[in-house]
């Protein structure tokens, strides 16, 4: 299981009947073709802490994420290919939390499992708990949950270099906000980036993000439309939409990031929020393990 870091990011131009209607220039950056299980944004984010992982001797990385996290699962794959260990903080503890396809990969991955109560869970950013964890694991570096650190906003930078010059509209799920971040700092401001939230009540995060933004990048938006009841929820009309879109497009989708930004971008394109001729590019960000928590299967 190769991470072969001199990938080459196709972008897909992607031709149908509405986008020709509508006169919409859509194309896709293909990061989910990065690697089988690192795909996607995630392997951004972790490349930088794990140089400074490396440069400050820890042979290990700590993180956090829930039961079907991309986040550990790339992160498990990502060190048991470059030799470091990984200890994954999973949050809740009931045994229907300990086996699903994720941590059985994470596991497998030879990801040490922590499993801590919700409550526990919430300390996962205070000092204290994190000062407390240092300790209890002094060989290993701390990554927040997501990546969502300077060293993951740094690694976004990089996907900017594949991103051409002439798009207007830029799409990206959000998570935490780290690869939205990432991409707004480094584009020019005149790409409008539209951020998709896949939770209820994303509201907060705005605030966040514009704390990270630069000041003078302000042509972003997040849409709080798509998110199908809330994180990791779905509905029929979502995964008809995904199994619709990859026999027109032969593109595969997650059903928890991917599928709801395209969702909302086509549903967007059909409402004519975009002018004529407009060129849009959606960034693929990978997550496709995360279909298999619910058996989704692709033709
Ligand atoms: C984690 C993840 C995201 C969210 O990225 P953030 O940087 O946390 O906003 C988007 N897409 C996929 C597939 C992911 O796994």
């Amino acid at each position: 299981m190769a991470i072969d870091l001199d990938f080459d990011l196709q972008i897909n131009n992607l031709e149908s009947k509405l986008l020709l209607e509508k006169n919409i220039h859509l194309s896709i950056l293909r990061l989910d073709n990065i690697h089988p299980v690192v795909s996607g944004n995630k392997w951004f984010k972790l490349k930088e802490n794990i140089k400074l992982a490396k440069s400050n001797g820890k042979n290990a990385i700590l993180t956090f994420g829930g039961a079907f996290s991309n986040h550990l699962v790339a992160t498990a794959a990502a060190c048991a290919q470059l030799n470091l260990k990984s200890i994954g903080i999973v949050r809740g503890f009931h045994a229907e939390n300990s086996e699903n396809p994720s941590l059985n990969l994470c596991r497998k991955l030879g990801m040490q499992m922590v499993f801590v109560s919700r409550e526990e869970y919430r300390l996962k950013a205070e000092s204290c708990y994190l000062k407390d964890l240092k300790k209890r694991y002094p060989d290993a570096w701390l990554v927040p949950e997501g990546g969502n650190n300077q060293a993951g906003r740094e690694g976004i930078k990089e996907i900017a270099n594949y991103i051409p010059e002439h798009i207007d509209i830029i799409a990206v799920p959000v998570g935490t906000g780290t690869t939205l971040v990432g991409l707004r700092n480094t584009l020019p401001n005149q790409m409008f980036i539209y951020g998709y939230a896949n939770f209820k009540n994303g509201n907060y995060l705005q605030k966040e993000i514009e704390n990270y933004i630069h000041r003078d990048k302000d042509n972003w938006k997040l849409e709080y439309g798509f998110h199908f009841g809330g994180f990791a929820k779905h509905s029929p009309e979502l995964l008809a939409f995904m199994h619709q879109f990859f026999q027109e497009f032969k593109i595969p989708l997650d059903f928890i990031y991917t599928g709801k930004m395209m969702f909302g971008l086509m549903k967007q394109i059909k409402n004519n929020e975009f002018p004529l001729g407009t060129r849009i590019l959606a960034i693929h960000t990978g997550g496709l393990q995360g279909n298999e928590g619910i058996s989704f299967r692709f033709p």
